[in-house]
């Protein structure tokens, strides 16, 4: 049973793609509640697969995630309608972002028809949704233009070299370089505007691509973000030693191609921004070890099988799967997502500790590949 922090009004039916019709006073009041640390929900992340054909080393590294890892069975999955229902309710909440993610998103079956099924949500007043995925760029020569036609408006890549040795070493399946550059060629022809490229800074692993990354993309009209190497979950041996801070990444890239920062697009935008003094584009730095930004955390993340969880680095969600499948209204729901919301407190990057605890410790977080990245 839900605690209900507002009073439920109306038992509400729901179909797919459906309006979700939380009464508009309580809309009002659950966009403006905010948790402990004052901080409004925003953002909703969307794992719609824990798969992955990518084994990234510092996300599924395949001595854990081997042919006996305990993947979640189909039918535990989110079914495309639960996961609409879900959305159109945090839309009515205030929630103004949907990123969808994984494991490899593109691996979900039929993906565009949930994003069509998305592109259909509406705010409370009627905007859509900013819709983006991210993705390893495998498939997307096959699936970008279904993607942009069913209503996808941005897509972010990810590739941590230009080098195949190195690109080959993180992602552990011998998946080429050319392939994802492939894939974002496909984006752009599949006619995306906002392209972002994700780079994970290993230092001592990829630290050296840096410069070739940021020369390959000045110009392109994408985006590279150079992300610090996190310490999610608790099987990629994170350590403080292969953390190169954004700071050192920016300085060697200002080195080479002079840089000028940028003011934030939003509050809460994770990713600091820069341009490139002679008009060649901009970059980003995501900095979630040494400069955090728990203090404007807006995200909310939905699991692959329907749990909620409001931090990367949680060791438990709130189960909303079984809500959906007992037959909850969309105010019960609204409820018991504002009153986890309420109760939150995360702030797990201004307290990390130097090490990740084992995967046999009692406290194990869960892994990025289940809550999505
Ligand atoms: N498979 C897709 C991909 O790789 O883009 C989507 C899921 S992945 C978990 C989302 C993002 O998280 C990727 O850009 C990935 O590089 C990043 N990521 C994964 N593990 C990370 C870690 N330990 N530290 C920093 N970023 C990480
Ligand atoms: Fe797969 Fe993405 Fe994790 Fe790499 S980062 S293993 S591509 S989910
Ligand atoms: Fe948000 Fe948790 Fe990351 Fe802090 S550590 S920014 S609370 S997800």
């Amino acid at each position: 049973m839900v605690d209900q922090i507002i009073p439920r009004i109306i038992p509400i039916n729901n179909t797919a793609g459906a309006l979700a019709v939380i009464p508009a006073v309580l809309q009002k009041a659950n966009s403006e509640t905010v948790d402990r640390r004052q901080r409004q929900l925003r953002d909703l992340r969307i794992s719609v697969t824990d798969r992955c054909n990518f084994r990234c080393t510092y996300c599924m590294p395949k001595s854990v995630f081997d042919q006996n890892y305990p993947y979640l069975a189909q039918d535990a999955l989110l079914r495309f309608e639960e996961i609409t229902r879900m959305t159109q309710i945090f839309a009515s909440l205030g929630v103004e972002k949907i990123r969808l993610t994984g494991g490899e998103p593109l691996l979900r079956k039929n993906l565009e028809t949930l994003v069509a099924m998305l592109a259909q949500v509406r705010t409370p007043t009627g905007q859509k949704l900013d819709l983006t995925l991210t993705t390893n760029g495998s498939l997307l020569r096959k699936k970008a233009q279904l993607l942009k036609n069913a209503g996808l408006q941005r897509i972010t890549v990810s590739l941590d070299a230009l080098s195949d040795a190195v690109f080959k070493t993180m992602n552990d399946v011998d998946f080429a370089v050319g392939d994802v550059l492939d894939g974002i060629e496909a984006a752009k022809e599949a006619g995306f505007e906002s392209i972002k490229v994700n780079m994970v800074v290993k230092k001592g692993v990829n630290d050296h691509e840096i410069l070739p990354m940021a020369q390959h993309f000045r110009n392109s009209g994408i985006t590279l973000r150079l992300i610090e190497f996190m310490d999610v979950g608790t099987s990629n041996g994170w350590n403080m030693a292969e953390v190169l801070p954004s700071q050192a990444v920016i300085k060697q890239i200002d080195a080479a191609f002079p840089l000028q920062s940028l003011e934030p697009n939003y509050v809460g935008e994770v990713a600091q921004r820069w341009r490139y003094a002679d008009g060649a584009g901009e970059i980003g730095v995501i900095s979630s070890v040494t400069q955090t930004f728990c203090h404007t955390c807006t995200r909310a993340r939905l699991s692959t099988d329907g749990q909620l969880f409001l931090c990367l680095f949680a060791h438990q969600g709130v189960d909303f799967k079984t809500l959906l499948r007992s037959g909850s209204s969309d105010v019960e729901i609204a409820n018991a997502i504002m009153n986890t919301w309420t109760k939150r407190d995360d702030h797990y990057s201004e307290i990390r500790g130097s090490h990740t605890p084992t995967v046999n410790t009692a406290a194990r977080k869960v892994e990025m590949s289940y809550i999505g990245g």
